[in-house]
């Protein structure tokens, strides 16, 4: 827990990566006062609760699930969008409840996944060089919006808690309950294998849930330590975005009374950041002495840590001691994304180094941030063999060094078109999605994303990984 050098402001005096220049300081201010009297979008009690079933995840006794769209806009902000997200992320989580039998804990790309890191602060678009995009919180895509203006933060703010709002409504109606799986419109799936093994899946299911009701439900743990929402066969959900725009994450932190499990005599309170329930830091803002890491170091939330191939052994685990020096339980979930052909390179000696300093970490795989590459179309895309080779590769590595793979960190999306046609952005999976099909229907504007079956394929792979 951050030391008495800690602030939610101390991060200023660090140097920032990816940092953005505002025309206007004053309005910057206002906006930032203006956030910081508004109410938290989650509460303390969900966070512990998360970082009690990260503890889980970390036993191996529960799988942790990340995904998401690389980046939301505000336009994308509707009531089908934020329903096909959530369906996708239940169908796959599901999958890998069945055949695994182990719970699933889902976190999304949601509620705030609003800013992007870029390569290059400028990009040239029909021969103009315009500052780059940094996502809707900061600027616009249109190549004439791109002056960063500080009301796209409250804007975040407001998409975030409306997003959040009918997340809520969707889990306390009844459409993410486990007894309901045909309401996650799996009807549009087109190959009929999928659609089987799904249905297959979703009566097994029935039935479970209908003999436990049976016999009757058992006493349930406090909520922090893990018990269910409601009842057997309800499901938690919870958000994430990238801790990047550090003076909103700062307007967004604030200190509550710890659960009276957690309090001591000397120390009652503790900072939270009631913008989401888990953030993460990315490979490009992971510096041991720069500011994203100082933020982080100091708020209760569970955290995320990007590893990429850039990350020395050393490096990683003095990153350790820094955010997580109690080595806590559920804190710290490391990501490691460094590509199909140099997983084999990193890995084992990440691992091994984390073995031996004694912290406790979930590791999981992101197997998308280092597989992108440019169709010959001169579209941004990724490869679904590639992406299969590392997380393969990721099992693999983990079972050879004594460790296990507590889940997996995905960039993808169950929009439909008007058509009921998935995305196009990645190539291959069972539809075998080819290179002059890219364009159909390609609509990120940011990373490309699996498309719903694309994330049923990995969701089975995962499942009868688990299952053997
Ligand atoms: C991302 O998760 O969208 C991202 C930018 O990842 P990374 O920091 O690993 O490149
Ligand atoms: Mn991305």
């Amino acid at each position: 827990m951050a030391d008495s050098t800690w602030s939610p402001s101390s991060w200023t005096s660090k140097p920032v990566a990816q940092g953005v220049e505002y025309p206007d300081e004053q309005k910057l201010q206002r906006v930032l006062s203006k956030i910081n009297t508004l109410p938290p979008l989650v509460t303390p009690s969900e966070i512990e609760r998360l970082r009690y079933q990260l503890g889980r995840v970390q036993n191996n006794e529960a799988f942790l699930l990340h995904a998401g769209d690389c980046a939301e806009s505000f336009d994308a902000c509707t009531h089908e969008n934020i329903s096909s997200k959530i369906g996708l992320i239940l169908s796959f989580s599901l999958i890998v409840v069945w055949g695994a039998r182990l719970p699933v804990v889902r976190i999304g790309r949601i509620a705030g996944q609003y800013a992007k890191p870029r390569s290059s602060s400028t990009e040239t678009i029909n021969g103009k060089t315009v500052t780059s995009f940094r996502g809707d919180n900061v600027n616009g895509l249109d190549p004439d919006d791109r002056t960063p203006d500080p009301d796209r933060l409250l804007r975040a703010y407001f998409h975030s808690s409306t997003t959040l709002n009918y997340l809520r409504g969707l889990l306390s109606s009844g459409f993410a309950s486990l007894h309901h799986p045909r309401d996650w419109s799996f009807n549009h799936v087109r190959s009929p294998s999928l659609r089987k093994e799904f249905e297959h899946i979703v009566e097994g299911l029935s039935d479970a849930l209908d003999f436990s009701r049976t016999i009757g439900i058992e006493s349930m743990p406090p909520y922090e330590q893990g018990g269910a929402r409601e009842a057997v066969g309800e499901v938690d959900f919870y958000t994430s975005h990238e801790g990047l725009m550090l003076d909103y994450e700062q307007a967004l932190t604030r200190e509550f009374p710890l659960p009276p499990s957690l309090a001591t005599k000397d120390k009652k309170k503790g900072y939270y950041n009631a913008g989401a329930h888990f953030l993460w830091i990315g490979d490009r803002t992971r510096q041991l002495t720069g500011a994203h890491v100082e933020y982080f170091r100091g708020i209760r939330n569970p955290i995320g840590i990007k590893v990429g191939p850039s990350m020395v052994k050393d490096e990683l685990v003095r990153l350790l001691d820094i955010v997580n020096p109690d080595k806590e339980s559920g804190r710290v979930t490391l990501i490691t994304r460094y590509g199909a052909t140099k997983i084999d390179d990193h890995l084992a000696g990440h691992i091994q180094t984390v073995q031996d300093s004694g912290h406790p970490v979930i590791w999981i795989c992101d197997p998308m941030h280092g597989n992108t590459l440019t169709s010959s179309t001169g579209l941004k895309t990724r490869n679904f063999g590639t992406i299969i080779s590392e997380l393969t590769s990721c099992l693999r590595i983990h079972a050879e060094c004594n460790s296990r793979l507590g889940g997996v960190s995905l960039e993808f999306t169950g929009e439909l078109n008007d058509e009921g046609f998935s995305v196009t952005e990645c190539l291959g999976g069972s539809m075998e999605l080819s290179e002059e099909q890219l364009g159909l229907r390609y609509q990120s504007f940011c990373d490309p994303r699996l498309n719903f079956e694309q994330s049923l394929d990995v969701a089975f792979l995962i499942s009868n990984h688990f299952k053997n």
